[in-house]
This record gives C-alpha cells, structure tokens and sequence, in this order.
C-alpha cells in the first residue's frame, strides 16, 4: 500500500469509487473522466507501479477480470466494441503510477482516435528488432 496513492485510497475505501466488481485481488471501478460512458478501470488491490512491477499470475488473473468487466459492458450498456488498453510509464500516458488496465466501450462513429503506425521499417530492421527482443524473452 502506498498512502499517497489515489487508487490504494480507493482500494481501502478512503475515497469513493462507483465499484463493478471486487475480489480478494482486485477491484474494477468507472474511470471518473470516461472516454464514453461506462469506461472502467481494473486494478490490483495490492500497490503496483506498472505492468512490470506486478506478478506474472496476477497479470493474468487482471485479463479475467478484463474480460469479465468488457462482456458486462457489452451486455449491460450501449457498446458495439471494447478498447482493452494499459498505460505503463509516463513515456506511454500512464498518470496514476498504481497499475491498472483500461475496459472502454465503443460506439460507432464516437470520435474516439486510436493511433495507426505511420512508421516504416528500414531493411532488415524488422528481423533485427524481433531477435533483440526474442532474447530479451529467453
Ligand atoms: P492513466 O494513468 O493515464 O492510464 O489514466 C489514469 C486514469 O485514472 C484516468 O483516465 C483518470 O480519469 C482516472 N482516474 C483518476 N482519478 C480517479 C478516481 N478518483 N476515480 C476514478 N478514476 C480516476
Ligand atoms: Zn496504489
């Protein structure tokens, strides 16, 4: 728990949320400036900065939840589409530096822009790049 933590005050009730679903984990709520209507958030209940601060097994069990909170979307609201999305580190967008995983629903024709690669790969840089990080894994 970091006490300085917008989310951990959530998470310990010290701040209200409009809470969707909980579990011993985690804990998904409606972001509080939604890009549409029913935009949710899901975090570990523990503090952890960033994708890479939080244990393989609970990553995963995030994704469930994700998954969970984006059929529910789908189902309960007006939602023809889910953006699933995850800001990590200030270079990517992230704010609130406790982990969490957008749900975002999506509507025909919102206005919402999402990024399309511009760039082009020089030759043979791809298969450069891909080596780099399949190391990087092994
Ligand atoms: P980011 O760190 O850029 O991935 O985004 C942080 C998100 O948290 C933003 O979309 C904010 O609107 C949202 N947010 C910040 N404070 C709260 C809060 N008290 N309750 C719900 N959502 C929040
Ligand atoms: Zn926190």
């Amino acid at each position: 728990m970091d006490n300085n933590c917008i989310f951990c005050k959530i998470v310990r009730g010290e701040i209200p949320s409009a809470k969707i679903y909980e579990d011993d984990k985690t804990l998904a709520f409606l972001d509080i400036v939604p890009v549409n209507i029913g935009h949710a958030l899901v975090i570990p209940k523990e503090h952890f900065k960033d994708i890479h601060e939080v244990p393989e097994d609970l990553v995963g069990h995030m994704m469930k939840i994700v998954k969970k909170v984006s059929s529910a979307l789908r189902t309960s609201l007006p939602c023809d589409g889910v953006n699933v999305n995850m800001n990590n580190e200030g270079a990517a967008g992230q704010v609130v530096f406790h982990a969490h995983i957008h749900v975002i629903p999506r509507h025909a024709g919102d206005g919402f822009e999402l990024w399309h690669g511009k760039r082009k790969y020089q030759e043979n840089e791809m298969q450069k790049v891909s080596r780099k990080v399949s190391l990087a894994i092994a």
